[in-house]
This record gives C-alpha cells, structure tokens and sequence, in this order.
C-alpha cells in the first residue's frame, strides 16, 4: 500500500495546471490567480513626492542650518496632495508641502515641519539634513514595463491593490476548474427526502461541493447514482465530459456493490492509486483520463472530509494555475491528550489547535473518532498525524498537526 506522502506526491505530479483565461473586473479578482504576467505603464511614484508635512526646499539653501543659524525662506506657494505646483522654487524660496504632494521644480529635499518655524511669509529652517531628505522618487518603487504581479499569483487585497494603482481594470486569470461530484450508492437519498428505515441521507455531495468553493473552483453536483455498473458508467462518462475533475463517493471498497473501479477501466481511465495506507480513508481511487483526474473517494463523510483536506487542497490549488501552490500546512505542536493508532496506517484524529505563545496546542476533539461520526467534526480546525509504526502518542509530547 502507497504511503500518503507517496500518493501526495503522485496526485500533484498528475494534475496540469488549467491554461484558459477569462477577464474580471477587480471587484470580482479576490482569491483568483493571475493568467498573464501584469505590466504598468506609471511609475511608482508616479512622480517625485513628499513622505512628510513640512516644506520643499533647495538642499544648498539649507544645509548650513542649525537651531543657532536657522536660515529663512520665503513661501512662495501650498502644496497640499493632488494639486500641481504652479511654481519654480528659487534660491531662498520654499513650498509649504504636505504628504504626497508632488515636489515643485526646483526643489529637491524636503524639511518636515517640526525643524521649522512659520514666520508670516517665511519659514525659518532650524536644521540640516541630506540631499533628497523625505522625497519619494519618481519610480523608485517601480517602474513602467517592468512585471508587476507574475502570472499564476494568487490575488489577495495588496495584489488587488496594486492592480487598481497600475489602472488595470480588466484582469486576465485563469479560468477556475469544474469539479463534477457524484454520490454512489442504492442507499442514499436527498436532505430533503423522508428518511426510510435503512436509507442513509446524502452528504458528501454538499461536503465537496462547498470544499470545491472554498477552494476556487466550481462545484457541479450530479446527484445520486444507484450501485449499478451501466448508471455508474454513464453518470461517469457524462461527468468527465462536462468537468475538468470528477470526485465520487463510495464504492471504492471491496463490497460486492463497488464497482468504480471496474467502470473506471472499461471507460478507458487508467487507474493510478487504489488504495493509501491512511485512517480513515483506506480506499482511494485516482484515475486518469488524458488530462483530467477523477477520485473515487471511500464513503463515508469523515473519510471524505480528510481525504480532501490532506491530498486534493493542494492538487486543487495546482490545478487552479497557483504556482505558488505547496504541500499541505503541517506544522508541529504540543498533544493535550493520548493519541493513539494501531500503526499500521498514517492515522489522523481530529480536534483544535491554539496558538498558545507561539506554540500549536492540539487538543482532540471529543466524542468517537469512528469514520462514520460526522457530527464530531464540527469546528474542527487541525488533524493530528500519528504516524505508521507509532501506537502512542502521550499527552505532552511532540505531535505534527496538519491545519485546515
Ligand atoms: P462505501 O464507501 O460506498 O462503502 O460507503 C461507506 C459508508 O459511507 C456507508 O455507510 C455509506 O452509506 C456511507 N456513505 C456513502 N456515500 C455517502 C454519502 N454521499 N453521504 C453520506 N454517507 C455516505
Ligand atoms: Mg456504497
């Protein structure tokens, strides 16, 4: 059986990043990943500028100043920001200059406003200072052409920022993934169906679909499909051609209704992963159809729930075009309780962590940690990982937990 960093690391060697494009406004660019590299036409600043309130001088005018020789200078115009100075500065002449105000000509260093004092039409200067003292210069944070944002960033508020600066308005990214979901199983209905004795409501279909959200791309849920091979091949068929990945649910496991597999091949996939040495979540399917990926995921909505945040986050963020798209976040931490496995497989136990000086405390969540106890998830933020060969882990000791 395959390790999980074995399996990570063959999910990510498979998946191609999505190459098309679309253009959004920056109203609708948060989380998306940029499809081209961005260039400017302006300068950053757009020209030379105040940091600070106080005066635009000449630099030899004043760089004998001092709180005994102050040297007097005549205020020849306001400058407050967004206004554009109408004058030169001359020897012994100054602006009065607040911050982001643009530098008149002539002037080249500013004084701020504490080393100085106002006399009517003057200002004194009570203090030297260095050439270009306080002045932003005219694309000395950036200039025009150079690459501003790298194709395949991620957009974050400072990105979007920096867009609507650069005046970009229309912003090519890459066009986010279609996710086909299915559910299998004869026993499954709709939440909002009458539960009959032995039916088991559907879950998982909301489970992806809202994970698939969280993560860019875009859900699209087929519904349930009966265990029944030519349901199952056609409801797979049709999910491949519509979506760029399919995630199914169930019958990956070794009951007699299981049949993903078989109808995997028969469809022409080629089968990559069956199984990973992981709990829960033993059983996984991930096939291969040219580009896309399907994943035959076990059941239950626990095995889902941590196949999808330990292996598919980050094979979704690469498919999203990221290409600063990592392994999983596993940091390490402190265990508050036992944690236990019987060491044959990579075990993950659900609970909390807290940052607690700098320091991750997991605390595992209560209640049974059986596959099937769904409702035990609630509020989950971390998963501890015993790893294979390791029956305990005791309560104080070093544990790595995997955030999500
Ligand atoms: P399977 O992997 O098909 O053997 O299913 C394992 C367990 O998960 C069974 O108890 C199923 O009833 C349950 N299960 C399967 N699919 C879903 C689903 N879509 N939502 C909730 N539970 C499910
Ligand atoms: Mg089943």
């Amino acid at each position: 059986m395959l390790t999980v960093t074995e399996v990570e690391k063959i999910i990510l060697d498979l998946v191609k990043p999505l190459q098309e494009k679309e253009v959004v406004t920056l109203h609708q660019v948060t989380h998306r990943i940029l499809g081209e590299n961005i260039t400017s036409g302006l300068d950053f600043p757009y020209w030379d500028n105040s940091a600070m309130d106080g005066y635009a001088v000449k630099y030899k005018d004043v760089s004998m100043a001092s709180k005994k020789n102050p040297v007097s200078l005549k205020i020849v115009e306001e400058i407050p920001a967004g206004y554009c100075p109408q004058k030169k500065i001359q020897e012994g002449e100054t602006a009065r200059i607040f911050t982001g105000g643009m530098l008149p000509d002539g002037a080249d260093t500013i004084i701020i406003q504490e080393n100085t004092q106002r006399q009517g039409e003057n200002v004194l200067i009570f203090s030297s200072t260095i050439l270009q003292d306080f002045v932003r210069q005219k694309g000395s944070f950036y200039q025009a052409g150079d690459v501003l944002l790298s194709a395949g960033m991620k957009i974050n508020p400072p990105e979007i920022a920096i867009l609507a600066t650069a005046q970009c308005l229309n912003i090519p990214v890459v066009r986010s993934p279609i996710i086909a979901i299915l559910s299998t199983g004869d026993e499954l209905i709709t939440p909002d169906k009458p539960l009959q004795k032995g039916q088991i409501i559907d879950s998982n279909q909301y489970l992806l679909a809202s994970f698939i959200q969280q993560n860019g791309g875009i859900p699209l849920p087929l519904g349930i499909i009966p265990d029944d091979e030519t349901a199952l091949e056609n409801a797979i068929s049709q999910a491949l051609e519509k979506a760029d990945w399919v995630i199914s649910t169930g019958g990956v496991s070794v009951g007699e209704y299981d049949y993903v597999d078989k109808v995997l091949t028969k469809l022409g996939g080629d089968i990559r992963v069956k199984k990973v040495a992981m709990k829960p979540g033993k059983p996984l399917t991930v096939a291969t159809f040219g580009d896309k990926l399907y994943f035959g995921i076990p059941g239950n909505p626990v095995s889902t729930m941590v196949t999808c945040w330990r292996l598919l986050k980050s094979a979704m963020e690469k498919l999203s075009g990221n290409i600063n798209y990592s392994p999983c976040s596993i940091v390490r931490g402190i265990t508050h309780n036992h944690l236990r496995s019987d060491g044959n497989r990579e075990t993950y136990l659900w609970g909390n962590v807290n940052l607690i000086g700098g320091y991750y405390h997991f605390t595992i969540a209560q209640g049974s940690h059986s596959s099937g106890n769904l409702v035990n998830l609630k509020g989950v933020n971390a998963l501890g990982i015993i790893p294979i060969g390791t029956n305990l882990i005791e309560i104080g000791d070093d544990v790595q937990i995997l955030l999500v």
